[in-house]
């Protein structure tokens, strides 16, 4: 017989759950959403490793139950999922495993009303809305292929404690002890408007548990769970569209391109792909650049895993159901199987043909794509052989010519007569850039420079090399080629003489520089550095902090 164990929360779960439970409790009934997900990833995490010991096949006519009970104020959702082990409980429920609580709080602080309910999806942070409807929950779970259960239980106020305790069966309760102000979620009507609401994408059944007047009970499925995919597009509002956008996403913007087509030739599948209109607000801090666009097989869900794009469209949301693969794939096959590569070279061509078609337009919509989501692109200009051309073909940029966008094509079209290559200035920030003495030379004889300032523009021009034919090449080391050029306000005073001053200069800098020089092609500017041969002076920067 085991004995109730006490344990704190971490301190940031403490300063979470208070802020959980204060900001957002206009949009209380998101708890609902945030329960039934989790739900629903541990019925498919069990689903998922059923694939590989048949020991943990799910129940039959498996589904997700709610019983809400009036006279005691208990909400209940219980799952036949993964489950999970005391010191899962412990680890899952007690720590916070994602992002820190003070960029949560800072988001939480500046996000639009209407953006809060979906930060706390993003922030993995879901399951502690419980609190903002329940002063005490209670969580019996027994983890799939143990017979041990135990339950969590905390009133959200510093601890925990862990009690053994028992289920008949391998999965979750969570038992919620409601609050007084909030015993409108134990009436029927208004748990299935949320629930149709929030979780009609849900491809597990979302049953409720409805008691009669005379004590007896029924269970009636609330949620369609259809898959959208599989419907024709003409059954399909764009409503519909954002709804299920969002879902998938956890986000709450209205999506800028929505591909729905069905492929078929030597491999069949059907997909419901869409790019974002807005970035989400963690996505360039995201540690992995792996894209997690769904994997289904005959419309259940496999994994989000699967990398069905390449990285540097990992902005891309949605879902992929194929017939060409057993239900019971394993992850072996996943990572070797013709068939998603297949897949995911098809993806890749219609998501880029898409974007392209977009960039032809250029209008406000898609500068503001690019504006979000260029930096990532840009990551295939250095690491995607394949497609790194046709990227440059779209791609834009910043320049000395106005304070519009470029494309590559259009800055060759204004390339200066005997001008052969494009240059380009990188560095930390446009306004820099703009007025960087390394531009002087340049703009003085009306030659046109990209002004780069993504980090990951230290790294491709070298890797593109050419576009059209024509090299890239950093102003830092083109210095020479400005003789080519009639320089069209060229000073024509008598140049000063520097011959005491420039060894004073060398001495006093010594290893820190190869040389010291006169220049005459700066104007504005006494000095500047530049780098001849040597790696562009980003990349050296860069290099210099990662202490190469
Ligand atoms: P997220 O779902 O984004 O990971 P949550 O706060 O919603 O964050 O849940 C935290 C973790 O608790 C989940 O990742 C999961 O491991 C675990 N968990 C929550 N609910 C369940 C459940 N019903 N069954 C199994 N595990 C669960
Ligand atoms: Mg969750």
């Amino acid at each position: 017989q085991g004995q109730t164990e006490n344990h704190q929360f971490n301190a940031e779960v403490g300063r979470l759950l208070d802020l959980v439970v204060h900001s957002l409790y206009s949009d209380r009934e998101i708890f609902l959403r945030e329960l039934v997900a989790n739900s629903a990833d541990a019925s498919d995490k069990r689903r998922f490793e059923a694939l590989t010991d048949a020991s943990l096949a799910l129940p039959e006519n498996s589904n997700i139950q709610i019983t809400p009970n009036k006279s005691e104020k208990k909400l209940t959702i219980s799952d036949d999922g993964i489950g999970m082990s005391h010191d899962e409980l412990a680890q899952n429920l007690g720590t916070i495993a994602r992002s820190g609580t003070r960029a949560f709080g800072e988001k939480l602080s500046s996000a639009k009303p209407e953006e809060r309910p979906s930060l706390i999806g993003q922030f993995g942070v879901g399951f502690y809305a419980a609190f903002m409807v329940a002063d005490q929950v209670d969580v019996t779970s027994k983890k799939a292929g143990s017979d041990e259960a135990w339950t969590w239980s905390s009133n959200g106020k510093g601890s925990f404690t862990l009690t053994p305790a028992s289920r008949s069966h391998a999965g979750t309760d969570i038992i919620l002890h409601m609050k007084e102000d909030a015993e409108e979620f134990l009436d029927n009507w208004r748990l299935r408007s949320v629930i149709r609401k929030w979780a009609d994408h849900i491809s597990w059944p979302i049953t409720l548990r409805e008691t009669k007047e005379d004590g007896s009970h029924e269970d009636i499925t609330i949620n369609q769970g259809t898959a959208l995919w599989k419907k024709n597009k003409s059954d399909i509002t764009s409503e519909q569209y954002t709804e299920f956008y969002r879902h998938i996403s956890h986000a709450f913007d209205e999506p800028y391109v929505t591909m729905h087509w069905h492929a078929e030739g030597t491999t069949e599948f059907t997909s419901l792909l869409f790019l974002p209109s807005e970035r989400p607000f963690d996505f360039m801090e995201q540690q992995t650049r792996e894209s997690h666009i769904h994997l289904h097989v005959r419309r259940m869900f496999i994994t989000d895993n699967a990398e069905l794009v390449p990285n540097w469209m990992r902005f891309v949301q949605g879902v992929v159901d194929t017939e060409d693969l057993p239900l019971n794939v394993s992850r072996e096959m996943l990572q070797t199987t013709p068939v998603l590569a297949r897949i995911r070279k098809a993806v890749t061509k219609k998501v880029l043909a898409e974007i392209k078609n977009k960039a032809k337009t250029a209008d406000e919509k898609f500068n503001s794509f690019w504006e979000n989501f260029g930096a990532v692109i840009k990551e295939g200009l250095w690491e995607d052989s394949e497609y790194k051309q046709e990227i440059a073909s779209f791609a834009r940029f910043h320049s000395t010519h106005s304070d519009d966008l470029t494309t590559l094509d259009d800055y060759i079209s204004r390339m200066k007569e005997g001008q052969d290559a494009i240059y380009f200035l990188t560095g930390d920030n446009l306004a820099s850039l703009k007025s960087s003495p390394q531009l002087e030379g340049f703009r003085s004889r009306g030659i046109e420079v990209l002004l780069l300032s993504d980090p990951v523009d230290a790294f491709w021009p070298e890797r593109l090399n050419s576009y059209n034919d024509k090299v890239l090449r950093s102003v830092i080391n083109s210095h020479s080629d400005l003789d080519k050029f009639e320089d069209k306000d060229a000073d024509q005073t008598e140049p000063a003489n520097l011959d005491t001053l420039l060894p004073i200069l060398k001495d006093a800098l010594g290893d820190n520089v190869k040389d010291v020089r006169n220049t005459e092609r700066l104007k504005g500017s006494a000095v500047v550095l530049t780098s001849e041969g040597g790696p562009d002076l980003t990349m050296q920067r860069l290099m210099r902090r990662s202490g190469q």
